[in-house]
Parts: C-alpha cells; sequence; structure tokens
C-alpha cells in the first residue's frame, strides 16, 4: 500500500494545506497528516489540539489519518510503514527548504520527497499570516483557513491578548 506522510506545524492549518491533503488522498491509497512540531516557531495551538481541528476539518477524506509526530519525520514513517514524504511549495523560498530537507531525508532513511505546487490563490497563505491578520481582528480569515478552524483561532488569539 502507497502510505505519505505529509508533516507540518500546521499552526493553524490552512486552506493551502487542505489542498495539498486533498491532492496527496487522490494520489497515495493513505496519507497520514502528521503534526510535527518545529522547534525554530513558537507555537499558538497545542499538538492535541491541532489533531483535534485538522482531524474534522478532513474527516470525509477516508484514506487520510492525523497523527501527533514525535521526533524525526523518518522515524515516524518508519513506524507507520510510509515511504512518500508531501510538502506543498509556494515560492522559490519554500524550493530551497524543501531540497534540503528532502535530501537530509533521503540520506537519513529510504524515503521518497514529493513536492506539490501550490494552488496560484494558495501561494501567498501561511500560517504566520493567518496569525497576523487574526490577531488584528480581520474578519473574513474563511479566505484562508477552513470554516471550522476559524472559531478556534479567533479564540485563541484573543486569549493570547489577554
Ligand atoms: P513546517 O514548519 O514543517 O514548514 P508548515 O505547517 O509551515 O510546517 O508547512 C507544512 C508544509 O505545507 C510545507 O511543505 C509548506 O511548504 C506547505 N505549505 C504551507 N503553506 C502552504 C500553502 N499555502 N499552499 C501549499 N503548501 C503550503
Amino acid at each position: 500500500m502507497s502510505i505519505a506522510v505529509f508533516p507540518g506545524s500546521f499552526d493553524p492549518l490552512t486552506n493551502g494545506h487542505l489542498d495539498i491533503i486533498k491532492r496527496a488522498s487522490g494520489i497515495f491509497e493513505k496519507v497520514i497528516v502528521g503534526v510535527g512540531n518545529n522547534t525554530s516557531k513558537a507555537a499558538l495551538l497545542t499538538p492535541q489540539e491541532k489533531m483535534t481541528l485538522i482531524s474534522t476539518v478532513v474527516k470525509d477524506l477516508p484514506n487520510v489519518e492525523v497523527a501527533i509526530m514525535k521526533g524525526l519525520t523518518v522515524q515516524f514513517m518508519n513506524e507507520v510503514g510510509a515511504k512518500y514524504i508531501v510538502r506543498g511549495l509556494r515560492n522559490g523560498k519554500d524550493f530551497e527548504y524543501e531540497r534540503d530537507i528532502a535530501g537530509m531525508n533521503s540520506a537519513l532513511a529510504d524515503v521518497e520527497t514529493v513536492l506539490l505546487l501550490a494552488k496560484p490563490e494558495n501561494q501567498n497563505i501561511s500560517s504566520s499570516m493567518v496569525k497576523e491578520i487574526g490577531s488584528m481582528g480581520a474578519d473574513n480569515m474563511v479566505k484562508f483557513v477552513p470554516k471550522a478552524i476559524v472559531e478556534a483561532l479567533k479564540e485563541r488569539l484573543n486569549a493570547q491578548k489577554k
């Protein structure tokens, strides 16, 4: 069975991430969204919160699962029997970053990275931009984030201000 892991910080999951998940679910027999911990980024949501929110969003995709990943992506992949890593590319900066991680991962284990290009309408969406405009009170967040996530995100951003 072709099993792919889509690892990321997903702080929060955006429409760009969701598009990659949907497209990957049409390519691989199983896709596991791996909620990781990017040590260089301070997180707004806890891994458990992310997992709950993402699970709600992908509930209608039968071959998509969500899991919390600890440690290296390749270690997690070994545990779940996955051979493919899916990542998204928005621009040249993403490409350089992804090329380096893909190189590291293939040196660490027998895995293949599959890079999917972001749709033009998602190219400018990033979790950090979403948090920034959300914290300033933008009211049309559904343009960037799945509906099921908007409320939880607003709540968390408001709590952070207090
Ligand atoms: P990480 O901290 O591991 O980079 P992110 O949650 O920021 O985690 O991103 C996970 C993956 O999703 C990365 O490959 C990133 O390039 C990709 N990605 C992020 N935003 C988008 C988007 N708007 N469209 C497509 N792919 C995206």
